[in-house]
């Protein structure tokens, strides 16, 4: 997830495209320059086993809608109702001329990522009351921006549309103690969606190896810190830890849910973990909100630690 910037839907009326498919999922919009086309039952099938696997590990049930599109270089939760997702993600070079494409179990792996985020927000509804209101925003939010696809919408009424999808753009973005919620939650958001997403593809730098973009480190060696600070392989030192961005603050935590001594040995230790991680990230996430305070890099200490407590 990234804090989506402010999206005004130019979409035509297209056609309501609805595949019943798994509880999780309830429909699927699969979109070509704008315009509904019909849905890669390879890709939906993949998207819902993945969905359904999730879903099995009883953390906290999910009902979104997924958008898919045919080429991006990000996929989104929307902290509403909507996971868009690209078939293919490609990302181009620092000169624009090239782009280089994931493999498809890349897509799919950061898919898990986004659904993670569908389920952590659940966590954050639990922790945080006051997030009830930021949740209806964002719910109002997701139904304005999947409405083209599910009704046929005249060009005043999409315009329309677009105006009321602003307006509640602008009432979280005005409003401090919303945006205190967002800010703090971020971190914990990203690290919790990471840990879905390597577990259920048992590999520990799933995310890492997936948004890799081979063309980058050639002409900025300084952002390879983007992709390695996501495997959960490698050793984020929490002594020098430096990096804060809401994808990397957790790093050192990402190390040691990879230690050797803490990495599931199969899918009920899976499932113990990412109770654990829940539990835990809730409790120091509720904590801080109610002092006020910041997320900040020796908040993994504490982490660490009582993550450290269910290892072997
Ligand atoms: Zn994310």
């Amino acid at each position: 997830m990234l804090l989506k910037t402010l999206k005004i839907m130019t979409l035509s009326a297209a056609l309501l495209l609805t595949l019943q498919v798994h509880a999780g999922v309830s429909n699927f919009f699969t979109l070509q320059g704008g315009q509904a086309v019909a849905n890669d039952p390879d890709f939906t099938g993949s998207i819902s086993d993945i969905s359904n696997r999730i879903d099995e590990l009883g953390l906290a049930p999910v009902s979104i809608d997924v958008i898919i599109i045919p080429e991006d270089s990000n996929a989104s939760f929307d902290s509403g109702n909507n996971i868009q997702i690209s078939r293919s993600m490609c990302f181009p070079n620092h000169m624009g001329t090239m782009t280089s494409c994931k493999y498809a179990h890349d897509v799919l792996n950061v898919y898990a990522h986004e659904y993670g985020h569908a389920v952590f927000d659940k966590y954050i509804s639990a922790a945080i009351p006051e997030y009830a209101e930021v949740k209806r925003i964002y719910n109002q939010m997701s139904a304005l921006e999947v409405k083209p696809y599910k009704t046929q919408m005249t060009p005043q009424q999409i315009a329309a549309n677009s105006q009321e999808y602003k307006a509640l753009y602008e009432s979280l973005k005005n409003n401090k103690e919303h945006l205190r919620i967002i800010g703090l939650t971020m971190a914990y958001h990203e690290v919790f969606a990471d840990t879905i997403a390597v577990f259920l593809a048992n590999s520990k730098n799933a995310i890492s190896e997936a948004l890799y973009n081979p063309s980058i480190p050639a002409y900025n060696t300084s952002l390879s810190v983007m992709w390695e600070g996501r495997d959960f392989g490698q050793k984020h030192d929490i002594e020098t830890w430096q990096h804060d961005n809401a994808h990397l603050l957790f790093s050192p935590l990402r190390s040691q849910i990879g230690a050797e001594e803490c990495w599931p040995t199969d899918r009920q230790d899976q499932i113990k973990k990412l109770k654990h991680l829940g539990a835990i990230l809730s409790e120091q996430m509720k904590k801080k909100y109610a002092e006020r305070k910041r997320t900040e890099i020796a908040d993994n200490r504490e982490l660490m630690e009582k993550y450290k407590t269910i290892c072997k």
